[in-house]
């Protein structure tokens, strides 16, 4: 937070303690948490974390068998035997996001908590010919969704003076690999968006938040067709780089999300959570790997 990678960050209370805020049980007990990405990753971790906190969950993603697969985690895992609302959408789509908020004000009368983690990134460049097909793709999955989503939320998080939490990325403030401009771009943009949206909706007793991972191993690298070896040879690296020595895993952003979604954080909003194990503050790939030579 002292360094110069934190420039923008003020007003911010981050909490160091292993978790145990967020393991506290009476945070979230009782109330409506819907989770878009949730049938894997991140997300998967963030539904299973909170229905074990006592939270009514709502899991969704367009994969059927994981999305069941998570919801019988989710009821078996509540302590309250609460069974977790499985459904099935896809959030770039408008018709889709509107039934997913209709299906858990059905089913619960309320929303608490809205969490924005679908999304995906796309390897782009800008010499690529479809470089704009794939910059709209990804916006609609990793931007227009939470749009969408905090639109039709809104009505029902005021009633519950409830909160958001969008999933962006470190990609959001620094690109610091390659071929990823088009995603980097989504990211900052719901950065921009959360921003906003706590200004526009804390009138309203919103409050809106961010967490921006660091690299997490997740299925992401095996989906977009790398395989197992690349892949642990990938996050083997990153463990090297990463200041504290380790990659990410879903739990770790769990523990952020439910922070921010808390009461604990009732005066926290507009707010990017960085969680990413040191790499932003460090910024030690700038010149990891390359021999330089200097003369005099
Ligand atoms: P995964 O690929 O493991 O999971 C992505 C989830 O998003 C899946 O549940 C998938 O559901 C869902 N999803 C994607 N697009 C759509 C869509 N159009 N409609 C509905 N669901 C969708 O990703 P991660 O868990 O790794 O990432 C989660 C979030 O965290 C993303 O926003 C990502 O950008 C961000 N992030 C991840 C990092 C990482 O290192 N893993 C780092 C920084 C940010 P389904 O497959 O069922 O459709």
């Amino acid at each position: 937070l002292a360094s110069d990678s934190a420039a923008f960050i003020t007003g911010t209370v981050l909490v160091a303690d292993g978790g145990h805020l967020a393991g506290n049980v009476d945070l979230s007990y009782g109330k409506v948490v819907l989770i878009t990405g949730s049938s894997t990753g991140i997300g998967a971790q963030t539904a299973i974390q909170f229905a074990k906190s006592g939270a009514q969950v709502v899991v969704t993603g367009r994969n059927g068998q994981r999305v069941s697969d998570v919801g019988k985690q989710c009821s078996d895992i509540s302590p309250k035997g609460l069974k977790a609302l499985e459904v099935l959408a896809d959030v770039s789509k408008e018709d889709d996001c509107k039934r997913l908020i209709q299906s858990t004000v059905e089913a619960f009368n309320r929303i608490d908590v809205l969490v924005n983690n679908a999304g995906f990134g796309l390897n782009s460049r800008i010499t690529d010919e479809d470089y704009c097909l794939k910059l709209d793709t990804m916006f609609a999955s990793n931007v227009k969704s939470a749009v969408r989503l905090t639109q039709l939320s809104v009505k029902y998080l005021e009633k519950t003076k409830g909160s958001i939490v969008n999933i962006s990325s470190i990609s959001g403030l620094i690109r610091d690999c390659p071929n990823i401009s088009g995603y980097c771009m989504t990211k900052s943009a719901l950065d921009m968006f959360s921003k906003c949206m706590a200004v526009e909706l804390g009138d309203k007793g919103i409050r809106v938040n961010t967490v921006s991972p660091g690299c997490v191993r997740t299925t992401c690298r095996i989906t977009r067709g790398e395989t197992p070896e690349d892949t642990d040879k990938f996050y083997n690296k990153v463990s090297e780089r990463y200041p504290i020595g380790r990659h990410g895993v879903p739990e770790d952003m769990a523990t952020a999300i439910m922070y921010l979604a808390s009461d604990r954080a009732a005066f926290l909003t507009g707010t990017i959570l960085v969680s990413d194990g040191g790499h932003l503050a460090g910024n030690v790939d700038l010149s990891y790997g390359k021999v330089v030579l200097i003369t005099g």
